[in-house]
């Protein structure tokens, strides 16, 4: 990938840049050329984008609700033409790797690719995760409690 999409990439979540890095040299194999066209923005950017998206070809995210503010998507386009095809393999590509394709969004955003919730091998927690991995403990604790319950009656039993 050339300079500027490297540039973007050390913008956004590493895990995130890795996907992308190896999406490149699986597509580069296969002989389709990407860059990246956008990767981290700040608030100030995305508000600029939305105030200008009547003129975007692709659906663009409120200010506070883009992943891209988060650094955790990219937009990605072929060197070459843009053509559907083109977009499908890199589409196609993306999810092997284990992003979100924008694609398949009902408003269709094919140059679009972000982190599952929870990213990857450097855990970029949302709150979702968060509210989930507590519930989990709060179940164990609560099977721990009924275990010790049931111990404590059945001595009670035997006495
Ligand atoms: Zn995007």
């Amino acid at each position: 990938m050339d300079r500027v999409s490297e540039d973007l990439l050390w913008g956004v979540n590493p895990d995130l840049a890795r996907r992308v890095r190896n999406m490149a040299a699986t597509l580069s194999a296969r002989g389709i050329e990407i860059k990246v066209s956008s990767g981290k923005r700040s608030t100030e950017r995305q508000a600029a984008l939305y105030a200008n998206r009547a003129n975007n070809p692709y659906p663009v995210a409120r200010p506070g609700t883009s992943k891209h503010e988060q650094g955790l998507a990219v937009d990605v386009v072929p060197t070459g033409a843009r053509t559907s095809r083109a977009s499908v393999i890199i589409g196609e590509e993306g999810e092997r790797e284990g992003l979100r394709w924008g694609g398949r969004f009902t408003k269709r955003d094919p140059v679009h690719f972000e982190l599952l919730d929870g990213g990857g091998d450097d855990l970029v927690l949302d709150g979702s995760k968060v509210i989930s991995q507590a519930k989990e403990q709060a179940t164990g604790v609560r099977v721990l409690a009924v275990l010790g319950i049931a111990a404590l009656v059945i001595r009670v039993l035997r006495s």
